[in-house]
């Protein structure tokens, strides 16, 4: 009989009697599966480890370790792969009064000697088939698992700019917050905003619009490039850079990098009152160590100073 790669199985076939051992195993090689033997149940692990096989035929009653020990071996080392191997036990009449006890160790089912070749086939399709179901399963779960990633991942980013959304800035900004606190370390957080957007909207459109906003988060993002730093985009056309362990010093750095940045990339704005390009205005305000500001009372401060930015006349950045 043949049969496809994919059907053929690999089975690890234990019973300390030789005699049951060849007849099984003459059977399974007629059906056209691939047979490892074992005469002990120690041996037997040894040669799980080795094959990996699809099946355990096991004896119950060997010398040495029996099959329900085999089972729990097996089972223990399973739950730490996530794998299930089918363990089927062969067992004579007079043992079958102990079927209960083989489930509870693990067993997933029972035949009984002399093994009837029909039966043994029969036995080895519902395991397939159960291995099969099972596999779709865990192919089922793990796409579910990565649904549900995306999903996340979606709920806290910005469809347009790949930032982090509102809601990813505050649970970002918290957990910051926390951490800075932790280290006595000083924490930046950046406000700014596009000057002049809703002109810039409304001369070259909507489309152009969401282009500008989706440059000007490319721009951010190479300034705040370390792996800590994050840009989110705050809404509408406002941006807000969280910067882990960043003192004054280095907020009023950054800020001068933002302006030359965006001095250098010289995306063009035809609506500006302040420059021929794109310009920002932002507020900075920093947490330094030992200070304890929650992110609304800090996202309040940085807004303060944005508009403050404004007033002042756009295309500036003010500090605390
Ligand atoms: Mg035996």
């Amino acid at each position: 009989m043949s049969l496809n790669p994919e059907q053929r199985l690999r089975i690890l076939v234990v019973d300390d009697d030789e005699s049951v051992r060849g007849s099984v195993a003459y059977v399974l090689d007629q059906l056209g599966h691939q047979v490892i033997e074992a005469s002990s149940a120690a041996w037997a692990l040894e040669l799980f480890d080795r094959h990996q096989p699809h099946v355990v035929l096991s004896d119950v009653v060997m010398p040495g370790e029996d099959g329900y020990w085999l089972a729990r071996q097996l089972r223990a080392r399973e739950a730490a792969q996530e794998g299930w191997t089918p363990v089927i036990f062969m067992s004579t009449v007079s043992e079958a009064t102990r079927v209960a006890e083989g489930i509870a160790a693990g067993g997933d089912d029972y035949l009984t000697k002399p093994v009837h070749p029909v039966v043994l086939e029969a036995k080895l399709h519902a395991m397939e088939r159960l291995r099969a179901m099972r596999a779709q399963l865990l192919a089922l779960t793990q796409e579910l698992h990565l649904a549900n990633l995306e999903l996340k991942r979606q709920a806290s980013h910005d469809a347009l700019t790949g930032l982090l959304n509102r809601r990813g800035l505050d649970d970002h900004l918290d957990e910051a917050l926390r951490l800075c606190a932790r280290m006595r370390s000083p924490l930046t957080l950046v406000l700014c905003d596009v000057d002049f957007f809703k002109r810039y909207n409304d001369t070259l459109g909507h489309s152009a619009g969401d282009d500008c906003l989706r440059q000007v988060g490319t721009l951010l993002r190479q300034v705040a490039r370390r792996p800590l730093d994050s840009v989110a985009r705050f809404g509408g056309e406002e941006f807000a850079l969280i910067l882990p362990d960043t003192p004054r010093s280095g907020a009023r750095m950054l800020a001068q990098a933002i302006t030359r940045v965006f001095q250098g990339a010289a995306l063009p704005h035809p609506a500006s009152d302040v420059a021929t390009h794109i310009t920002l205005s932002g507020g900075l305000v920093t947490c330094d160590p030992g200070e304890t500001a929650d992110a609304g009372t800090l996202l309040a401060r940085a807004d303060e100073l944005l508009y403050r930015a404004k007033t002042l006349g756009r295309n500036q950045f003010v500090g605390p």
